[in-house]
């Protein structure tokens, strides 16, 4: 459930003031309190808002599933990504699998000569590789990443939602955190990544009252 930015102000007003009547928050948002009464009656229903009477409105103690979403929408891909690992596209696949070992990870951006996205390797990535029988110190990554454009992206500005239904969507495990580097978008900047992990940690957090 979505609320307007005039139920947002409700919330925001309640939580500072509550308990508070209609009259005083309608007096708050100049407004009448039959122009509320609409608003006031999908917060209460959607449980959001609790009242009592000559109490008035307060915020209610069991935080409502539309609550817990809007808190949810609001946290960007920037405030939980992790750190970018990553490996040139000129690195041997058995160079990838010890950088994957050693950064403890079990996907790897790769990236050209300047930093820029080229590809993504996976765990399976690599397996495929390695039953493959060739020589992995001469077989260069690049030849066994998924590469652009087909690379699945996110950016800071993003929802964490957004980006989570994108890893399941597209079933995959990580997501590189990009910022474009020049006007056409081609052209991406590593600055990140959001992995099922980084999902879970927050999911921990949001449980447990944390953040
Ligand atoms: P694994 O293969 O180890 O289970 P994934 O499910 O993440 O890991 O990867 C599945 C396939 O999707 C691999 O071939 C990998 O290169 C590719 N892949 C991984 N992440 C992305 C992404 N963000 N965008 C596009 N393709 C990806």
């Amino acid at each position: 459930m979505q609320l307007s930015p005039r139920q947002q102000q409700i919330v925001a007003i309640v939580k500072r003031s509550g308990p508070i009547t209609s009259q005083q928050i309608a007096e708050e948002l100049n407004l009448t309190r039959a122009a509320l009464r609409p608003d006031l009656a999908v917060l209460t229903m959607s449980g959001i808002l609790e009242a009592r009477p000559r109490v008035g409105y307060f915020l209610s103690s069991k935080p409502s599933q539309a609550l817990v979403a809007e808190e949810i929408k609001k946290i960007k891909v920037g405030d939980v990504k992790g750190l970018p690992r990553v490996i040139r596209a000129s690195a041997s696949v058995y160079d990838a699998i010890v950088n994957m070992f050693i950064e403890d990870v079990g996907t790897l951006m790769v990236v050209d000569e300047e930093g820029h996205l080229e590809g993504v390797l996976s765990r399976k990535d690599l397996l495929k590789a390695a039953i493959g029988g060739g020589d992995l110190q001469k077989m260069p990554a690049s030849v066994v990443m998924t590469r652009m454009p087909n690379i699945i992206c996110t950016t800071p500005e993003e929802s964490v939602l957004t980006a989570a239904r994108k890893i399941i969507e597209h079933e995959v495990d990580a997501l590189p955190v990009v910022r474009p580097v020049d006007g056409q978008g081609k052209k991406l900047e590593v600055v990140g990544r959001l992995t099922k992990t980084t999902i879970t940690r927050l999911f921990v957090e949001l449980g447990e009252g944390g953040r």
